[in-house]
């Protein structure tokens, strides 16, 4: 008989003190909202067989499927920029590890699934809403082409959960290339605990950047390829005016996905100090701080690494410093040609970053909506007469026609076909995201009348985010000022 999870679990073999081995707690009624089938396809996974009552007592973590070595991940972080040095797990089991069909291991966590030795004071529950939340905005960022941890499915328990009321449960199932976070090597670190670290790195380097093995100096390289993945992830979070929300440190992949989905969104009108958690009261996570707090956290990783880049301290830091300063330069060149290929342009001039920076204040000072605009202005590309709908967006519309001037002289450089320019724009500039009315809408019918439409419906445009689905035009829309969301919440 084949197993329903084929299960080989790399990290269950690392030493004791990585993990604490807990099972999932059983819950009272789990009932299914979810399975991604084509997920649970390139899983090598049998997609009925988890929607079937064994496979939903499996993902509600009511059983242990054969071969899972269920355990909590220990790691600590800087939380707003406060260090804590035990966080881990406190509502999530790995369940093991699964090799996909393209060769690439990966987790198979459930998170909502009990108390387990680091919960704190949490009781290692998750709501219904932000588990669909996470269900919404990973998937929207998969269809994006944007590294992120995806949902393999979402049962509800049918046990309330207790926040600031009383909420439906809900486990998700979540699948990442790993759960190692830069707060992982920082559990170790703040322990003193060289060999922990040593090991951690040496797993990382096996699992997620093998190259690093064949490096002169491979502690180095590896620090320099999550440099390099997350420098690449945060260019493309802006690049479609993706907010994080919490990046803390044990909130940063080491793999250069996505993750942990809290007061996570994606901005409506333009505006790089743009906040929707209601718990960053200071901002530090705005949209456009981003890529500084990516920097800070990478710097704590580094710092961790320090005893095993080299054993005089000083050449430590100086080899430390170094890798850093790849970070702004890795950045600069993912965002900048993205924000090219936004306008149209396919290779860099001398001028163009003035042209983006231009359209760029333009929309701040204009309120323009970031994803309309983009998506609009592909069709401008055919000619000044196909304006109308983007420089209808600009409070004052005379300051689009003033930065067109410009940027049509620039277009007339590009050797590409209108139509190709404007393809390709349309297959860079989404027309649909997760907006904020939009997700709060589904969160609301689910979480209030167990009417799931709503969501399902949500989810099918998201996924096909480039194509234009006239019949769901009205998702494209910016919110009017009344749906307008201003804060989200972590619901944890
Ligand atoms: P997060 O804000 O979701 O990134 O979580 C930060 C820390 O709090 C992690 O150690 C989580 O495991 C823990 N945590 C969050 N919510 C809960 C909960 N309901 N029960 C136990 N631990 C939790
Ligand atoms: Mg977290």
């Amino acid at each position: 008989m084949t197993l329903p999870f084929p299960f080989d679990n790399s990290y269950a073999r690392l030493p004791d003190r990585f993990y604490a081995r807990i099972a999932p707690t059983p819950v009272a009624q789990p009932s299914l909202v979810r399975i991604n089938r084509p997920l649970a396809t390139s899983l090598g996974l049998d997609a009925d067989w988890l929607a079937s009552d064994e496979g939903v007592a499996v993902l509600s973590g009511s059983q242990v499927p054969e071969g899972a070595e269920p355990l909590a991940m220990a790691y600590a972080g800087h939380q707003f920029g406060n260090f804590v040095p035990q966080l881990g797990d406190g509502r999530a089991v790995l369940l093991g590890e699964v090799v996909d069909r393209q060769g690439i291991r990966r987790d198979i966590q459930l998170k909502g699934s009990g108390p387990t030795p680091f919960s704190r004071r949490g009781d290692g529950r998750a709501a219904l809403g932000p588990v669909l939340r996470e269900y919404l905005v990973s998937e929207a960022m998969a269809a994006l082409g944007i590294p992120t941890t995806r949902m393999l499915a979402a049962v509800m328990t049918g046990q309330p959960v207790y926040r600031e009321a009383e909420l439906p449960g809900a486990v998700l199932t979540r699948v990442a290339s790993s759960h190692i976070r830069v707060g992982t090597f920082q559990f170790f670190a703040a322990r003193g605990d060289a060999e922990g670290v040593r090991l951690l790195a040496e797993h990382v380097i096996a699992r997620h950047y093998p190259h690093a093995a064949q490096a002169e100096h491979p502690i180095r390289a590896m620090l320099e390829a999550v440099i390099a993945a997350q420098a690449r992830l945060v260019a493309h979070w802006l690049l479609v005016g993706f907010i994080h929300g919490v990046m803390n440190t044990d909130n940063m992949s080491i793999a250069g996905e996505t993750i942990d989905y809290g007061p996570c969104a994606f901005m409506d009108a333009y505006n790089p100090a743009t906040v929707f958690s209601s718990i960053d009261q200071g901002g530090r996570y705005a949209y456009g701080n981003q890529p500084r707090i990516a920097q800070w956290n990478l710097a704590r990783l580094a710092e961790t690494l320090l005893p095993l880049l080299d054993e005089d301290e000083p050449t430590a830091i100086k080899l430390a410093e170094e890798s850093l300063n790849t970070f702004v330069p890795a950045f600069e060149s993912a965002y900048h040609d993205g924000l090219r290929r936004k306008i149209g342009l396919s290779d860099g001039q001398p001028g163009d970053q003035d042209l983006v920076r231009a359209l760029l204040a333009a929309m701040v000072e204009n309120q323009v909506d970031f994803t309309l605009a983009f998506r609009r202005l592909a069709d401008a590309v055919q000619g000044p007469d196909h304006d109308e709908p983007v420089r209808g967006l600009f409070l004052d519309p005379t300051a689009f026609d003033a930065w067109a001037v410009t940027w049509r002289q620039r277009l007339a450089q590009e050797p590409q076909s209108r139509q190709a320019i404007r393809a390709a724009m349309r297959a860079t500039n989404p027309a649909y995201i997760p907006r904020n009315h939009r997700v709060e809408e589904a969160l609301a019918a689910a979480v209030e009348h167990r009417d799931f439409a709503p969501f399902e419906a949500l989810l099918a445009v998201v996924q096909h985010p480039f194509d234009d689905q006239p019949d769901n035009a009205r998702y494209a829309e910016a919110p009017d000022p009344d749906s307008r969301v201003y804060q989200t919440f972590c619901g944890t």
